[in-house]
C-alpha cells in the first residue's frame, strides 16, 4: 500500500483484466477526496498532475507534486503519481527528478516524424529512471490530437508508433474528447477491439468523463486500461461548492472546499465502481 509505480498498477490491472482509474488533481483537496474516494474502493489509483495544472500553481510543479506524493504514501491503497500531458521533455524530466512514476508526454502538436523523435527520448530518458512513459499519437494536421471526437488512432501507424517509441501505455482516439459535461461519447469499438489487438502496451482513454457508464464499462472490458477522467469531478467539486457558497454568508472556504472535496470521493467511488464492473463481467470470449 501507498506509494505505487504506474508500470506496475497497469500491468496488475491488465493481468487481471480490470482498468485503473487515473484522476485529475488541481488542488489539494482534489488529490484527498481522489485518495478518500479509491480508499472506500479499496482500489488502486493514479493521481494526475497535467501541465496546465503546473501552469496554474504558478509554473511550479514541485508544490503540487511533493503533496501527492505524501497523500500517496500515507494511503491505503496502492497509489501512484502521473505529469499529464506534459508539452516539454524538460517538464518530463523535473517530475522524474521529483519521483513521479510516470510521465505522458504529449506530443500531438507535433507532425508524426517529430513527435516519434522526442517521444522516443522522453522515453529513453524515463526508463533510464525506471519512469513509464505515455503517449498519443495526434492526428496529422489535427489540432486537437487524440481528443479531437473525430480523430480516430490507425492501427496501423499506431502499432509503428509503439514500435518505433518504446513507449508504455498509449492514448487511443476512439471518439472521446475533452471537458465533456454530458456523457454523449460515441466510442468505437470496433476500432478499440482492433487497436487492442495489434498493440502491445495497455491504452489509455482520456476524456472519460464523457463517456456514459456502460459504455466506459464495455470499454475496459475491450481492452482499455488506464481510465482518464478529469472534467467529472471539477463539476461536481464546483456545484458541491456553489451549493454551499449559495444560500449562505459563508466566507470560511473550508466550509466549501470540504464539500467539494467530498464531492471528488463520491465521483471518484463511482467511476471505479463501474471500472470494477468491466473486471467482474464476463470477457468477450467468455459469453457465449
Ligand atoms: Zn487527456
Amino acid at each position: 500500500m501507498g506509494l505505487a509505480r504506474t508500470g506496475e498498477l497497469l500491468e496488475a490491472a491488465r493481468g487481471a483484466g480490470g482498468g485503473l482509474g487515473a484522476f485529475n488533481v488541481v488542488g489539494l483537496e482534489h488529490a484527498e477526496g481522489i485518495v478518500a474516494g479509491a480508499e472506500r474502493l479499496g482500489s488502486a489509483v493514479v493521481l494526475q498532475v497535467s501541465e496546465r495544472t503546473v501552469r496554474f500553481h504558478g509554473e511550479r510543479l514541485r508544490p503540487i507534486a511533493d503533496a501527492c506524493l505524501a497523500l500517496a504514501r500515507a494511503a491505503a491503497v496502492p497509489v501512484s503519481v502521473h505529469l499529464d500531458h506534459a508539452t516539454t521533455p524538460e517538464l518530463c524530466e523535473e517530475a522524474m527528478a521529483l519521483g513521479l512514476s510516470s510521465v505522458m508526454f504529449d506530443g500531438s502538436a507535433l507532425d508524426y516524424e517529430a513527435n516519434v523523435a522526442a517521444t522516443a527520448a522522453v522515453v529513453a530518458t524515463g526508463h533510464r529512471h525506471g519512469v513509464a512513459v505515455e503517449a498519443e499519437l495526434g492526428e496529422v494536421g489535427g489540432k486537437d490530437g487524440v481528443h479531437s471526437p473525430g480523430a480516430r488512432t490507425d492501427p496501423g501507424e499506431a502499432a509503428r508508433y509503439v514500435e518505433a517509441t518504446g513507449i508504455d501505455a498509449l492514448a487511443v482516439a476512439i471518439g472521446s474528447s475533452h471537458a465533456m459535461l454530458r456523457k454523449e461519447a460515441v466510442l468505437d469499438f470496433e476500432l478499440l477491439e482492433r487497436l487492442r489487438c495489434v498493440l502491445p502496451v495497455p491504452l489509455v482513454l482520456h476524456g472519460s468523463s464523457g463517456v456514459a457508464d456502460g459504455d466506459l464499462e464495455r470499454a475496459v472490458r475491450s481492452g482499455i486500461v488506464k481510465v482518464n477522467v478529469g472534467t467529472e469531478l471539477n463539476k461536481a467539486f464546483t456545484d458541491a461548492c456553489r451549493t454551499t457558497i449559495a444560500p449562505t454568508e459563508v466566507v470560511d472556504p473550508r466550509r466549501y472546499l470540504d464539500a467539494g472535496r467530498t464531492a471528488v470521493a463520491e465521483s471518484v467511488a463511482r467511476v471505479l465502481r463501474v471500472i470494477d464492473r468491466a473486471r467482474r463481467a464476463p470477457g468477450p470470449d467468455e459469453t457465449a
